[in-house]
């Protein structure tokens, strides 16, 4: 018999978590503003939120803590990690900075301007936040395979070639300083890109003089994929597929709560000179001196570790097994979700769910919303509320997709964990035909409001 995959470590340290009671969570939850993000984590049993920032160091990485450089300039940890980003990913500059958004922020100061368009495949919320408050425009042009949640695609996260083109097209040279490839596409469902279509857009990019950068957070589950899914590459490791990608763009920004499994950190990754001096500046600026910018020396050296240990073949396979592990549990019970299931979350797909709810009442945050009364699982709305309100007429974007997203943090849970989440969602499909109001907003933010904004039941 083939052997499973099995997890490629062992746990040395626990963190004890509580059970609840319904009770008690339907008070949270009413007090919480109906609004996950506001609840207290110690009244979360298993927390699903998101896998940014929530993953288990290694012990070489809390060793790496002990032996971080404090030093304000030259830190031994900063040379560490420029080593790692270096060789690992080909890159000849860096910059650090104190998580992904930081990087887009300092990134996009030096590269987008009022007026721009930024195409790419579903931009990521902090990405197109970053664009819009620019006064830029953010152009999605992921393949429309992508949006169909039944769909067995093996790179939803692929962008559409004549969709960039023609923004190409459309648009003077000067108005797009960049085009940006998520990887994996984190909005469109933890969907990998393939080695095929970076290689395309690269091309492309380069025909029309078109800077190309990775949004980067989960770089190595693409990569996995890539290995998996991608006939030419099933014998090619890892840490080559991570290197081959990466030499097809101009740079990266990377959020290092993701991939890089610390719990703070992100970069800017460049390779022209040029644009790393323009950067520096605002580096300086928004972050902290070059050799650190915002991070302290412990945390660079956990994340240069931490680089290494997300791109090994073995973590991989029992990461992105434990994610699939999950999403077939739910298909088990009929419960529809993007298929084939992402690499760091299961999504799940609420219109289907929950038929008799309609779109202006939030069915995907209706449906997160019983799930942690059900049981106390804290998953996050991939829907309309974060898709916000269109900066111009101030409407509701419906986005094509309302999805409950189960992020699943790095080396945290077991499957028992995942057998325990898959029951109470089976629970709420079983009385899905009863579930008719949803929520209306109470108040919000004029930007990325689906962090502060509050609810109530219809
Ligand atoms: C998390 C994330 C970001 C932003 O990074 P933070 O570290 O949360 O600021 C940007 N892009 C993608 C794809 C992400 O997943």
């Amino acid at each position: 018999m083939e052997l499973p995959y099995a997890e490629p470590y062992k746990i040395k340290v626990i963190e004890n978590i509580r059970k609840s009671s319904r009770q008690e969570r339907e008070q949270w939850i009413k007090e919480s503003g109906y609004n996950l993000f506001k609840l207290r984590s110690d009244h979360v049993f298993i927390d699903l939120l998101t896998d940014s920032g929530t993953g288990a160091m290694s012990d070489e990485q809390w060793s790496e803590i002990m032996s971080g450089d404090e030093s304000y300039a030259g830190s031994r940890s900063y040379f560490k990690l420029l080593d790692t980003i270096n060789e690992l990913l080909g890159m000849p500059y860096f910059l650090p900075t104190h998580q992904g958004r930081a990087a887009e922020n300092v990134l996009f100061s030096a590269l987008i301007k009022k007026g721009d368009v930024v195409p790419g495949n579903s931009h990521f919320d902090t990405t197109k936040g970053h664009i819009e408050f620019r006064k830029a425009t953010a152009i999605d042009c992921t393949i429309d395979e992508a949006f169909d949640t039944k769909g067995l695609h093996p790179f939803k996260g692929n962008l559409d070639l004549q969709k960039l083109e023609d923004v190409f097209k459309k648009y003077q040279k000067e108005k797009i300083p960049v085009c940006i490839i998520t990887v994996t596409c984190n909005t469109s469902g933890g969907q990998p890109v393939s080695m095929k279509n970076i290689r395309e857009v690269s091309e492309l990019c380069k025909k029309y003089g078109i800077k190309l950068i990775f949004d980067a957070a989960r770089f190595a589950e693409n990569a996995f994929f890539i290995k998996t899914r991608e006939e030419e590459y099933k014998n090619v490791c890892i840490r080559d597929i991570v290197k081959e990608m990466f030499s097809y763009v101009d740079g990266a920004t990377m959020s290092s709560k993701k991939d890089a499994i610390v719990n703070i950190g992100g970069f800017i990754a460049l390779r022209e000179k040029e644009l790393f001096e323009k950067a520096s500046v605002y580096n300086i600026m928004f972050e902290g001196y070059l050799t650190y910018g915002g991070l302290a020396g412990r945390d660079m050296a956990a994340l240069s570790q931490g680089l290494w240990e997300g791109t090994n073949f073995h973590y991989l396979e029992s990461r992105i097994g434990q994610v699939a592990y999950l999403g077939e549990k739910l298909k088990e019970y009929n419960i529809p979700i993007q298929e084939p299931t992402g690499g760091h979350a299961v999504f799940v797909d609420a219109r289907l769910f929950l038929p008799n709810l309609p779109k202006e009442q939030f069915q995907a945050q209706t449906l997160a919303i019983e799930l942690y009364k059900e049981g106390g699982v804290r998953g996050v709305e991939i829907g309309t509320l974060l898709a916000d309100r269109d900066p111009q007429t101030r409407e509701n974007r419906y986005p094509k997709l309302e999805l409950l997203r189960l992020a699943i943090p790095r080396r945290v849970y077991t499957n028992n964990h995942m057998d325990y989440v898959a029951a109470c969602l089976a629970n709420i499909y079983d009385r899905r035909n009863d579930i008719t109001t949803g929520y209306k907003i109470a108040k919000e933010a004029p930007i990325m409001r689906h962090f502060t904004v509050e609810l109530e039941k219809m």
